[in-house]
C-alpha cells in the first residue's frame, strides 16, 4: 500500500469543510434565536472570550459563519407582572454592557439595512429579541422595549399568559385574546417582528389571520417528523409561507429526532414549575434553574444529518423562501451530534450541499429569509 492510498481516508474533517465554509463566507448568517445571553446576565460570561461550556461566544460565532445573530431576551415563565418586566430589563443591560465592552466586535441593529452595513464592516451585528409575551400587559411596556432595540418577541413561552395560549399549556384563551390581537396589531405598526414559536396552534392561526405584516417562527421543527408540540404541522408551514414569513429550524434535543422527545417533555416541565418567589431571592432560583440547564450534558440520538432532514421537509412544504436557521443555542440542554454548538455550522452546511442545495439556496437558509422579513417588518 503506498502513502498516498494509506492517508486518504484519514484527511482531515477541515478541508472537507471548506466548499461549506466558503458558502457560509459568501452569506449573511442569521440564526433567528439564541438564549446567550441569559449567560451573560446570570453567570457573568465574558462572550469576547472562546469557551468550553454554553453554544455560542464572539470567537465561535465567526468560527461558525454566523454573523447576525437574534439574540433573545429570554424570560423564564415564572417571572410573573412586574418582576417579568424587571428581568426583561436586566436582560437588555447585560446587553448594553456586552455592546459597550465589545464596541470593536459587535454592534446593535434595528433594521435589515442595519445588518447589512454592520456585517460589512465585520462585525457581529445584534439583534434583540424578547422570549416570552408575559412580559408585556401593557402596550406601553411594549412600545418601550421597541424604543430599546428590540425588533421581535414570541407571543409566548411556555405557559400561557393573560392574552395568549401557549403550545405547552391547557388552552384558556382559545388563542389570542382581544388584547393579545391588539399586541400583534402594535407589534405590526412600530416594526417588531411577531415570532410564533412556543404559541399554541390556535394562537398561531389567530396571529396570521390579525398580522398584516410576515411573521417568524424563530426556532421549531418540523411535527411531521418529532411529533413535540413546539414544532408546527405542515399545515401550519403552508400558513406561514401564504404569510410571506419564515421559520428558524431548531436544533434542540427532542425537536430533531422523536427518540429524544421524552427528555424534552421533562425538561420543559421542570422550568415551567413557578416558585412563590420575588425580587432577589427569584433571581437567585432563576440562576440555579439556569445552571441546572447548563449542569449536566444530556446524551442525544439526533444526527445534524436530522436536522438537515427537516430543513428538506421545510422546503419541501413551505418553498425554499421560508426557511432559516433558528438554532435555540444556549436555550437547549443538547443539541443534535455533529452541531454541538454555531461553530459547528459548517457541517450542516456541507449535508446540505451534498443534497444538492445551490449557493443561492443555501444564502437564503442561511439568512435573506430572514433578513427579507426583518426589512417588510421595519420598513428599511
Ligand atoms: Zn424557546
Amino acid at each position: 500500500m503506498n502513502r498516498a492510498t494509506k492517508m486518504s481516508p484519514t484527511l482531515p474533517a477541515e478541508d472537507t469543510l471548506a466548499p461549506a465554509r466558503k458558502v457560509l463566507a459568501a452569506s449573511i448568517g442569521i440564526d433567528s434565536h439564541i438564549d446567550t445571553v441569559q449567560r451573560v446576565l446570570v453567570m457573568g460570561e465574558d462572550l469576547s472570550k472562546r469557551h468550553d461550556a454554553g453554544h455560542v461566544d464572539i470567537p465561535r460565532l465567526r468560527e461558525g459563519g454566523m454573523h447576525a445573530p437574534f439574540f433573545a431576551l429570554w424570560v423564564p415563565v415564572f417571572f410573573r407582572g412586574a418582576e417579568a418586566v424587571s428581568r426583561t430589563l436586566d436582560l437588555r443591560d447585560a446587553m448594553q454592557s456586552l455592546l459597550e465592552a465589545n464596541t470593536d466586535q459587535l454592534e446593535l441593529d434595528t433594521t435589515a439595512a442595519d445588518i447589512k452595513r454592520i456585517v460589512k464592516s465585520e462585525k457581529i451585528a445584534v439583534v434583540l429579541t424578547i422570549e416570552g409575551g408575559h412580559t408585556i400587559d401593557d402596550l406601553r411596556v411594549l412600545r418601550t422595549y421597541y424604543r430599546l432595540g428590540i425588533r421581535s418577541m414570541t407571543l409566548t413561552h411556555a405557559r400561557n399568559n393573560n392574552w395568549a395560549d401557549s403550545g405547552n399549556d391547557t388552552p384558556v384563551h382559545n388563542g389570542l385574546t382581544d388584547f393579545g390581537r391588539d399586541v400583534v396589531r402594535e407589534m405590526n405598526r412600530l416594526g417588531m417582528i411577531v415570532d410564533l414559536a412556543h404559541v399554541s396552534d390556535q394562537t398561531f392561526y389567530d396571529a396570521l389571520e390579525v398580522s398584516t405584516k410576515p411573521v417568524i417562527v424563530s426556532h421549531s421543527s418540523m411535527r411531521a417528523i418529532s411529533n413535540v408540540a413546539r414544532n408546527v404541522t405542515d399545515d401550519m408551514l403552508r400558513a406561514l409561507a401564504k404569510n410571506g414569513g419564515v421559520i428558524g429550524i431548531c436544533f434542540g434535543m427532542g425537536f430533531i429526532n422523536p427518540r429524544d422527545a421524552d427528555a424534552l417533555r421533562s425538561a420543559t416541565d421542570t422550568e415551567a414549575e413557578a416558585p412563590p418567589l420575588t425580587g432577589r431571592e427569584l433571581d437567585a432560583y432563576a440562576a440555579e434553574n439556569a445552571q441546572k440547564l447548563f449542569g449536566e450534558r444530556v446524551k442525544v440520538v439526533a444526527m445534524v444529518e436530522d436536522v438537515a432532514d427537516h430543513i428538506d421537509h421545510a422546503v419541501k412544504i413551505a418553498g425554499i423562501d421560508h426557511v432559516g436557521i433558528g438554532s435555540d443555542f444556549d436555550g437547549i440542554a443538547a443539541t443534535a451530534n455533529g452541531l454541538e454548538d454555531i461553530s459547528k455550522m459548517p457541517a450542516l452546511v456541507a449535508v446540505l450541499l451534498k443534497r444538492g442545495y445551490s449557493e443561492a439556496d443555501l444564502k437564503k437558509i442561511l439568512g435573506e429569509n430572514h433578513l427579507r422579513v426583518l426589512r417588510e417588518v421595519t420598513g428599511v
